[in-house]
């Protein structure tokens, strides 16, 4: 093995896994010469977090992976996600992490969305996660694919799985939230699944190039 080869914008551990469990499982489109640990997070290369000042998901995930490829020289693979709610014309959106104020602060984020949409009727709560994965190469190569998970909101929370929204989405189709699905069910359907399986067959080229 040699050492990193691709560096993905997050300090999550767990993003981490699921994103190399994507790049290099058994169903992946990246060939077999990229192994797990060639796949390294933003924390192993001690890179700051730029400011996020895009206003799609799309651009997002472009600042953060261009603020990686100038760290690193390496090529660089960020997501950017969020919830999008039909009758809040897409809210919350890019700001679906801090919707109720603080950063992170998952549990009031629902319990506010929850109470904001108390008189909405079923046929009226549909809604999707979204993520934007962006790839760019120290060329200035640059490559975004979209994937979105479609639902609807249920009312109480359910489930102890997932984290954020996914006790109140349903998806399409599902009789459990995203909280009630096993890791591997959810990542065979969601949003950040569908973008980064799209992305795969272009993180192998740029490696291969
Ligand atoms: P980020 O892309 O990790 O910054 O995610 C932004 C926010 O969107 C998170 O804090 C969650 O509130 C929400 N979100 C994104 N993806 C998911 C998901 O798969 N389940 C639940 N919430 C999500």
């Amino acid at each position: 093995m040699t050492g990193p080869r691709l560096v993905l914008a997050t300090h999550n551990a767990h993003k981490v896994a699921e994103l190399r469990a994507i790049l290099t499982g058994p169903r992946a489109a990246v060939g077999d010469d990229l192994v797990a640990e060639q796949i390294v997070g933003a924390d192993d290369v001690h890179a700051p977090d730029p400011v996020e000042d895009g206003i799609t998901f799309a651009e997002n995930a472009l600042i953060k992976a261009r603020a990686l490829v100038a760290r690193t020289g390496l090529p660089a693979v960020a997501d950017d996600s969020g919830l999008s709610v039909d009758v809040l014309g897409g809210a919350p959106g890019i700001f679906s992490a801090r919707w109720a104020g603080r950063h992170g602060d998952d549990l009031a984020n629902l319990e506010l969305l929850l109470a904001q949409l108390a008189d909405v009727a079923e046929e009226h709560r549909g809604a999707a996660f979204v993520c934007a994965a962006a790839l760019v190469t120290p060329d200035g190569h640059e490559h975004v694919e979209t994937g979105r998970l479609v639902g609807t909101l249920l009312r109480t929370p359910r489930g102890a799985g997932g984290f954020g929204y996914d006790p109140i989405l349903q998806p399409a189709g599902q009789d459990r939230s995203c909280a009630e699905l096993t890791p591997d069910e959810k990542n065979a359907i969601s949003h950040r699944g569908q973008a980064f399986r799209a992305l795969a067959p272009h993180i192998r080229a740029a490696l291969a190039s």
